[in-house]
């Protein structure tokens, strides 16, 4: 009897560990704010980063699951690395995968562009962008480009670069106008929780 216990014992720890070895596999979802992967400066990726094709993998999957979405960056899925991906979804598909992007020059105008984000869901706000930009990166294959944006795709790159320091649009806004949001993502965020956790 003492054995059978004993090898259902060593059955659960089985089970347990395997449980454990489950959970440790990489999940992937969309991370919300204020987790502090969103808040940090990402790490640049390597020449040859295996790593890379994976992500890049999940963020377009991402990206063409939610019809409203224009861009992800890798932070938005737990990874801190310097990873980007964008389709502005107008006039059919075009997608930019982008490895260490940096903003090489821009205009001196500004405009307000709306924007939201995948990891605040349910506040918008007006932030002020420059007008075009230019953008240095590394494409998958890790080739050196370049791309010469404006409107829209201008905005969205300027948005996800941001991710890639740690910042969100709303640390664009004003003081006033970034608590502002902040409170209402809280408010909602919580409402949204506790209708979760009621079902
Ligand atoms: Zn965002």
């Amino acid at each position: 009897m003492l054995d059978m216990k004993k090898t259902k014992f060593g059955i659960m720890i089985l089970l347990f560990v395997g449980g454990c070895v489950t959970k440790q596999e990489r999940s992937f979802d969309i991370v919300e704010y204020p987790s502090p992967v969103l808040l940090r400066e990402c790490e640049n990726v390597a020449i040859g980063d295996t790593e890379a094709s994976l992500i890049f993998r999940e963020l377009e999957k991402k990206l063409y699951e939610d019809e409203s979405c224009v861009g992800l960056a890798a932070p938005q899925i737990g990874v801190s690395k310097k990873i980007v991906v964008i389709d502005i979804k107008e006039g059919g598909n075009h997608l930019y995968r982008l490895i260490n992007p940096k903003i090489a020059s821009h205009s001196k105008e500004m405009s307000f562009s709306p924007e939201g984000c995948a990891s605040m869901p349910g506040v918008y706000a007006n932030v002020l962008r420059y007008n075009s930009v230019i953008v240095e990166y590394m494409d998958h294959n890790f080739q050196t480009q370049s791309v010469k944006a404006n409107g829209l795709l201008a905005f969205c790159l300027q948005h996800e670069i941001d991710h890639l320091h740690g910042k969100m649009f709303i640390d664009r806004l004003s003081a006033s106008e970034r608590a502002q949001i902040v409170k209402k993502y809280e408010k909602s965020h919580s409402l949204a929780k506790q209708k979760v956790k009621n079902q």
